[in-house]
């Protein structure tokens, strides 16, 4: 077209740099869509501590926040991590243990009491819709006074709760998609772990398990692995004192993983980079070395070791 207005030339001009743009970001994404990893809390078992929050992690891309696992403290976490609660998108639990389920209704509840007004999903294995269903009932009074007194729209409808006991593909969106693998954390079955995939790069949270095939399978090749970690011979010297500290020692080696193993876990997997998170113990200090030198042997990749709003 030869007759093209001035306004409209400049439309155009502005449709090709978008376009341009969008191509540029299909090879190298823009940093506000690159996908973040927080850890929101690091610490493991149901025990209230001083030096490391619930288990969490908060994964970011763009102005969406997809949570992983609801440990006590989740809501001001993700405050404390400076991440806007009406940025949540989902919300996926890797089993239903009190340090990943504790503030699963309280992170909905609190977040729409702030600014969440648009649905969010949330998944994981059973009980979690007969959770949310009776978390609402729980809090009734607060949810009805508060859609009365602030003209909040009502938060059941917002929430809709996916239960699912068999591995693969979770949900698929424009920006990242979910699988999941069956890992072994007895006696709690199902328990999950899950992959995010997205343009730039691939993130696995373990949850709670044993060394596990499953696990490795789904991790392999990915560029971050958060995994849990146990350090048994400061266990064993914390519980050496009670009564049932062998049973203690056999239920820990029965369901979680040693740094030794982890070393290989990872290796196996072929991860770019290891996070060590769900420490136990985790409310004493121990020194990264204590954490990192078992692992190490085992292990050729890089090693990180998880706190509390560290961005990887
Ligand atoms: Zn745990
Ligand atoms: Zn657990």
């Amino acid at each position: 077209m030869i007759d093209l207005s001035r306004r409209r030339m400049f439309k155009l001009a502005g449709t090709l740099a978008v376009s341009a743009l969008a191509g540029a970001r299909a090879q190298a994404p823009a940093p506000s869509s690159r996908m973040r990893l927080i850890l929101l809390g690091t610490g493991g078992g149901p025990t209230p501590k001083k030096l490391r929050s619930a288990p969490a992690q908060a994964i970011v891309i763009g102005d969406a926040t997809y949570i992983v696992d609801c440990g006590n403290g989740v809501a001001r976490q993700m405050a404390m991590a400076g991440l806007p609660f009406k940025s949540i998108q989902d919300i996926f639990i890797t089993h239903q243990h009190s340090d990943h389920n504790a503030d699963y209704g309280n992170l909905l509840l609190l977040a729409w009491a702030t600014d969440l007004a648009h649905p969010v999903n949330t998944y994981g294995p059973p009980p979690l819709v007969n959770m949310t269903r009776l978390f609402l009932e729980l809090n009734d009074y607060d949810i009805q006074t508060r859609i009365v007194d602030e003209g909040r729209v009502p938060l059941a409808p917002l929430i809709m709760a996916h239960e699912f006991t068999t591995p693969g593909l979770v949900m698929q969106d424009e920006r990242v998609k979910v699988s999941s693998a069956l890992v072994n954390h007895p006696p709690v079955v199902p328990a999950f772990a899950y992959r995010f995939d997205s343009a730039d790069r691939s993130i696995v949270i373990s949850g709670d398990t044993t060394p596990s095939d499953n696990l490795i399978r789904l991790a392999s090749g990915a560029d971050v692995l958060v995994h849990e970690v146990m350090h048994l011979p400061s266990i064993d010297k914390l519980i050496a004192a009670e009564p049932n500290a062998v049973r203690l020692h056999e239920h820990l080696l029965a369901a979680h993983t040693t740094c030794e193993q982890l070393g290989v876990v990872a290796q196996k997997a072929g991860v770019k980079t290891l996070v060590l998170s769900h420490f136990v113990p985790g409310g004493i200090v121990l020194d990264d070395a204590t954490w990192t030198d078992p692992v190490r042997a085992n292990f050729t990749g890089q090693i990180i070791v998880g706190r509390d709003l560290l961005e990887i």
